[in-house]
């Protein structure tokens, strides 16, 4: 049997719906061989949609319960989606790699610190996003991206990630119909370009993630002409969906495969439980 997997999942855990069991039982019912559990690991500050500090070790209990009860039908990869911002490098490795994960999926989801000196969040609405760019940048929506794209190339030596999260999604989210950049910029290009070549020296690999479609925009993140970019640069790809609930799974998954046959990704990124390591497998036909 063809594998098919999806490495970034999230539960009631952080800021997802249903039991871990739940989401496995899903991912049996919908063919994957294997699935991730990437709950938003725990930050120091408030934040809602994160695992709390002391809830860590009963979320990492759980997730191998889970594994040992579905051993043999499908496997189960202990992960943690890291808010891997420069100012948290050593918070995560003390407090969150510490325990012992067989992978993270390492985001940016904020950029800058508000008035209460709070990383200050890239999606949470487009009124906030409007203020960043105003109030951090002076309007200078150029600079907000270049720096978005290095804090995505620092990623490449971020301690534990072995997946970068939806890149181009703090940039994007908010920009239907380019309404604050095109893609088409060269500056903009070049941005996504320097980023890329930094994760692709470390080996760093990209998830293509259906969440753009499921919040509506015409594209996946990273758009497709990135995804075709990571295979010009020889950087990995792998298929997730960013479940929020267990009926998320697969969602769109058989347009993104059509994708990265369609961009000349023969192979992808494949997590091997028993050398506890990533290595490419064919392209799955599924
Ligand atoms: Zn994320
Ligand atoms: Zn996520």
């Amino acid at each position: 049997m063809a594998w098919l997997a999806n490495y970034h999942t999230h539960s009631h855990w952080c800021d997802g719906e249903g039991e871990i069991a739940e989401v496995v039982a899903a991912g049996l019912a919908a063919g994957l061989t294997a699935i991730g559990i990437s709950s938003h690991a725990p930050v120091p500050f408030p934040a809602g949609y994160a695992l709390p500090l002391d809830h860590l070790r009963a979320y990492r209990d759980e997730v191998l319960r889970v594994r040992e009860l579905y051993a043999g039908r499908i496997d189960v990869i202990l992960g943690l989606e890291l808010d891997a911002l420069p100012e948290l490098r050593r918070f995560n490795e003390e407090q969150a790699l510490a325990l012992g994960f067989d992978y993270t999926v390492g985001s940016v989801h904020f950029q800058q610190l508000d008035d209460a000196g709070e990383p200050w969040p890239l999606d949470l609405s487009d009124a906030r996003f409007a203020a960043l760019v105003r109030e951090r940048y002076a309007g200078n929506v150029r600079a907000l991206v270049e720096e978005h794209y290095e804090r995505i190339a620092e990623l490449a030596d971020y301690p534990g990630v072995a997946i970068v999260g939806h890149i181009d999604r703090g940039v994007k989210l908010w920009n239907a119909g380019g309404r604050y950049f095109s893609e088409d910029t060269p500056w903009y290009r070049a941005a996504v370009e320097r980023a890329l070549r930094a994760l692709a020296a470390t080996g760093r690999i990209v998830e293509l993630s259906t969440g753009g479609w499921r919040r509506g925009l015409p594209d996946p993140f990273p758009s497709p002409w990135i995804v075709r970019r990571c295979r010009d640069l020889g950087v990995r790809m792998t298929l997730n969906s960013d479940s929020h609930h267990p009926s998320q799974l697969v969602h769109e998954y058989p347009r993104a495969l059509a994708l990265l046959r369609e961009t000349c990704h023969g192979e992808i990124a494949r997590f091997d439980p028993a050398r506890g390591d990533w290595a490419l497998a064919p392209l799955p036909t599924a």
